[in-house]
């Protein structure tokens, strides 16, 4: 049963059980009305209040700087936003330059010699800068290839050129190779498959003292809503939701206002297709989501209820907000890393001391005889006691426990145990 299980899988992860109960109550009969929540027109007053709610709960809990960012609920998972962040930022990019050609040669300038400026500055500075620290930003810095040629797009780490060819390391800062006037820098914050995360946030990238630098994106599907983060350092944070905040299904963009209008607007498909780069379909469009308040077509209103409920969770579980919750999953990755730096023989710990996620962690069991051996073995006595999805991701093999916000702390001391357990018997 349930009650019986500690589930560590990747994601889908495991939700809160009175979230789950609630919200299956919500599926049949949404607060009286006879209609179930996802049934409800997502145009509803009652829609509008549950993402209106679950928008500025996140907002509180996270601390975003009020009135300086919008938070938008997308379609299409992570991987959307690795081609959403791609159009958008690009596009923004092209935006500037182009009131930046209009101030050179002037508003009445031909049409034909502002293109042909525009194409200039496209060809000698468009970039797009990635960090490649694990499985996850490769996808997006493959898709950001995929969609603009790799002529735009440039690699400033790749993590496994000095690690035997393996994720498991951040490069040193200094080697990085950034580019001047990036369209943006992205990297990803936990690195789900190879259990690789910053440990904070990376000061080559900070802003400076007058507010100016670079043009930060980050991935936090794994690691949202688990420690505190420096939301003003970004232009773009995105996660979905299928880890620490609710059901597959919505993935969430918190995006800062100046890349939105009035500030910078989309430039139109005709300008885009004359300079040869692609324009976002429009449900990847961020200002047409912001603008119609993530309505702009039919949202799944059941899985923002979800996440609202889980936030609504923490706000009332932690009256320090992030921080309490930080305290705790911290408390919970230390327990089990030392459980299994307790025993070297029996395990090997994937990633560097340096960059060990607190979410995602990743180790071999070297206990006896094959690896193989021992981690099928390792695998069928947990599950036997009711520890259940340790198995790695398929690319990398070995054991990855997850350990999100939902695992209370029992489950991780239950798992502790257990790795102290195995190598005894
Ligand atoms: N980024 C990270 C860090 C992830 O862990 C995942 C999924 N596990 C993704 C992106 C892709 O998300 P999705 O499957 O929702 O497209």
């Amino acid at each position: 049963t349930r009650s019986e299980i500690t589930y560590f899988g990747a994601g889908p992860a495991l939700l809160p059980t009175d979230v789950l109960e609630t919200a299956a109550k919500a599926l049949v009969d949404y607060n009286g009305t006879g209609l179930g929540i996802a049934e409800h027109s997502h145009r509803s007053e009652l829609a509008a209040n549950i993402i209106n709610e679950a928008k500025a709960d996140l907002a509180t809990y996270l601390d975003i700087p009020a009135g300086e960012y919008e938070v938008a609920f997308m379609q299409g998972g992570g991987t959307g936003e690795f081609s959403a962040s791609v159009y958008n930022l690009v596009g923004a990019w092209v935006a500037r330059q182009h009131a930046a050609v209009l101030k050179e040669l002037g508003e009445a300038a031909e049409e034909s010699a502002v293109v042909d400026a525009l194409r200039k500055k496209v060809e000698a500075g468009l970039k797009l800068d990635y960090l490649v620290t694990g499985g996850w930003s490769l996808k997006a810095y493959q898709e950001a290839v995929r969609l603009l040629g790799p002529e735009y797009v440039n690699l400033v780490a790749d993590a496994r050129v000095e690690n035997g060819g393996k994720f498991g390391k951040i490069p040193d800062q200094s080697t990085w190779k950034l580019s001047k006037d990036a369209a943006f820098v992205y990297y990803c914050d936990n690195e789900t498959v190879d259990g690789v995360e910053f440990p904070e946030f990376p000061q080559a990238l900070a802003p400076q003292p007058d507010g100016t630098g670079p043009i930060v994106v980050v991935d936090m599907s794994s690691n949202i809503l688990s420690r505190r983060v420096p939301v003003k350092n970004y232009s773009l944070l995105f996660f979905g939701a299928q880890k620490n905040l609710g059901s597959t299904g919505v993935t969430v963009a918190v995006i800062k206002k100046t890349l939105l209008p009035p500030t910078v607007s989309q430039p139109s498909p005709a300008l885009m297709r004359k300079l040869a780069l692609p324009i976002p379909p429009i449900v990847l469009q961020y200002e047409t989501i912001v603008k119609n308040n993530s309505l702009y077509n039919t949202l799944s209103i059941f899985d923002v209820y979800i996440a609202g409920q889980v936030l609504k969770k923490l706000l009332r579980t932690f009256p320090d907000k992030v921080d309490g919750q930080q305290a705790i999953a911290d408390k919970k990755a230390e327990l089990i890393y030392s459980a299994l730096e307790a025993h070297p023989d029996a395990y090997k710990i994937v990633p560097d001391k340096t960059v060990r996620s607190r979410m995602n962690i990743c180790f071999r069991v070297t206990k006896s005889g094959t690896i193989d051996e021992s981690e099928k073995a390792f695998l069928k006595e947990a599950t036997s006691i009711g520890l259940t999805g340790l198995k790695g991701h398929r690319s990398v093999g070995g054991i990855r426990a997850s350990n999100y916000n939902s695992i209370p702390l029992e489950g991780a001391e239950k798992l502790a145990k257990f790795i102290n357990d195995f190598t005894k018997a």
